[in-house]
C-alpha cells in the first residue's frame, strides 16, 4: 500500500531524486494554471454573448460569436488534456479573468451611446485574448518540459486560436477606424 500507485502516476521522470521533486511542484503548478485558464475560459463563455449583442458592427458581432463557439471547444479541449494526465480539474476562480471582464463590463456601461463602443469592446476583448495567450503559452511550455505531449497539443490549439482571435479583432479595429476617418471626412 505504502508504495502503491500514488508515487508512480505523478511523474514518468526517471531521474535524480531532486529533479523529481520538482517535477512534482511543477505538475501541481502546471494543475493549478490549468484549472485556472478553464475557469477564465468559462467566464468568458457568458461575457462574449453580451459583447456580441453590444457590438454595432456586423463584422464584430460574428467576430465574438465565432470566438464564442471556439471557447467552447478550448474548455472541451482543456477537460481532454485532463483526463490525458489522469488527473482532474481543480475549483478555482480566476481572478485575473473576473478583473477584465469587470473593466469590460463598465467601459461598455460607459460607452454605450458613444460611436467608439465597437473600439472600447475591441480594448477590452483584446485584453483578455493577451491575458489568455499569456496562461497558453506558460502551460505549453510547462508542457513541453513535463513531457505531456498529449496535452501539449490541445493547449497548441488554443493558443494559435486565441492569437488568430486577437489578429482578427486587430483587423477589424484599423477597418473600423478607417471607416470612421472615411465618414468624418
Ligand atoms: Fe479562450
Ligand atoms: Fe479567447
Amino acid at each position: 500500500m505504502r508504495n502503491g500507485k500514488r508515487g508512480a502516476n505523478k511523474s514518468k521522470s526517471n531521474g535524480a531524486q531532486s529533479e523529481e521533486m520538482s517535477n512534482d511542484a511543477l505538475h501541481e503548478l502546471f494543475l493549478d494554471e490549468l484549472a485556472d485558464i478553464y475557469n477564465a475560459e468559462k467566464q468568458l463563455t457568458k461575457a462574449l454573448p453580451k459583447m456580441a449583442k453590444a457590438a454595432q458592427s456586423q463584422e464584430l458581432k460574428e467576430a465574438f460569436e465565432t470566438h464564442l463557439e471556439e471557447t467552447e471547444n478550448q474548455i472541451s479541449r482543456l477537460e481532454q488534456a485532463t483526463k490525458a494526465l489522469g488527473e482532474t480539474l481543480k475549483r478555482k476562480k480566476c481572478k485575473g479573468m473576473e478583473g477584465l471582464l469587470e473593466e469590460g463590463k463598465e467601459m461598455m456601461e460607459e460607452k454605450d451611446d458613444s460611436s467608439a463602443l465597437d473600439a472600447a469592446l475591441i480594448a477590452s476583448a483584446q485584453k483578455v485574448e493577451h491575458y489568455e495567450i499569456a496562461s497558453y503559452g506558460t502551460l505549453c511550455n510547462w508542457a513541453e518540459m513535463m513531457g505531456h505531449r498529449e496535452a501539449l497539443e490541445l493547449l497548441k490549439q488554443n493558443l494559435a486560436e486565441e492569437k488568430a482571435t486577437d489578429e482578427k479583432l486587430t483587423e477589424i479595429a484599423e477597418s473600423t477606424a478607417n471607416q470612421q476617418a472615411h465618414q468624418s471626412q
